[in-house]
């Protein structure tokens, strides 16, 4: 378990957030011979939401809280200062999302329907939490494999909904803003018309969905599925669309089978609108952000050969130009 003691910490340079603090190692063996997270488990964890939606299952995939919860519900953040610095409690929440029922149908080989009925919970749980005034950001992301991070075996993906607006989503809002205050259009649409029109990039196009490979690439293989319509907030354009949560979800399923052919390990990640039931004065991005935000999904494989290092002097290192891993990603063999 996370010790209680850990707080939030604010880097006064680069006004980031860190969480920080002494964890108590836990020193049980980490392994455990039954699934938390599988439908009849003995030990089952607090349950938060269930989505239903497959014939005959009385949830197709729901949310619990994290068994080590980093953040926690209960309380105000008490943001105080320490000196030049700023501090405050770990409040929010941590969630799981189960994906599936199956401990071994994951996001590239469940069915259509389960993966639409994941995306529709992860709408729901951020709709849900924004209505929290407390809460600026709900985050929603998946490490998979070992060199990843991965914590669970069953399919699942975590939420935290945040006090403040994480650091990559922090730097994007700005810079989306800047590029609308110059230009009047998003950034983002801006990005997927030329990336449709010079089709160099482009790894697959799926109703109102692209599946893209950056043209600054972080790391090789770095991957955006993005949707093609301008919207800043996933969750309302996934509770409002609910029929397009299905091209999504198979557009999601044929990006990760190709990454797959390529490496097993990722991180990905969900980036939405912040909270504007939380109406920040010294972030002044909150009037335009429905026209300058786009939300989108990141995948960041991890090549097991590479993981050295990815940074060179500080500047991310991809030693594999994002045309080169296009083609490999579009050649990739893939089932559905
Ligand atoms: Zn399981
Ligand atoms: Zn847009
Ligand atoms: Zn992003």
């Amino acid at each position: 378990m996370v010790s209680l003691c850990m707080e939030l910490r604010k880097d006064p340079i680069t006004r980031s957030w860190v969480i920080t603090g002494d964890d108590v190692p836990d020193n049980s063996p980490a392994v455990e011979s039954f699934c938390r997270f599988c439908p009849d488990s003995r030990e089952p964890s607090q349950l938060i939401a269930n989505i239903s939606g497959v014939p005959g299952a009385p949830w197709s995939a729901r949310s619990v809280v994290h068994p080590a919860a980093l953040y926690h519900i209960e309380g105000e953040a008490t943001r105080r200062g320490d000196g030049i610095y700023d501090r405050m409690r770990p409040i929010g929440a941590h969630e799981v999302l189960v994906e599936s029922r199956s401990h071994t149908r994951h996001l590239w080989n469940a069915s259509d329907l389960e993966i639409e009925q994941f995306l529709l919970l992860a709408a729901q749980r951020i709709q849900d939490l924004k209505g929290d005034g407390r809460f600026k950001y709900v985050s929603i992301f998946k490490d998979h494999g070992s060199s990843a991070g991965q914590e669970f075996e069953h399919p699942t993906s975590q939420l935290t909904a945040t006090t403040f607006v994480p650091r990559r989503v922090l730097y994007e809002l700005r810079a989306a803003r800047e590029y609308f205050q110059s230009k009047e259009r998003c950034v983002f649409c801006d990005i997927i018309s030329q990336e449709e029109k010079q089709g160099l990039r482009v790894i697959e196009i799926r109703g109102d969905f692209i599946a893209v490979c950056p043209y600054a690439p972080r790391v090789p293989y770095e991957s955006w599925i993005m949707p093609r319509t301008h919207e800043a907030a996933f969750e309302r354009f996934g509770l409002n669309r609910p029929g397009t949560m299905r091209d999504l979800g198979v557009l999601l399923r044929r990006t990760l089978q190709r990454i797959r052919a390529i490496t097993e390990d990722f991180h990905l990640v969900l980036h939405t609108s912040p909270n504007s039931l939380h109406r920040s004065g010294n972030l002044g991005y909150w009037k335009t952000i429905d026209e300058d935000y786009h939300w989108h999904i990141e995948i960041m494989p991890v090549l097991a050969a590479k993981a050295k290092s990815y940074t060179f002097k500080e500047v991310y290192y991809s030693p594999l130009s994002s045309e080169t891993a296009v083609k490999r990603l579009r050649e990739a063999k893939i089932e559905s």
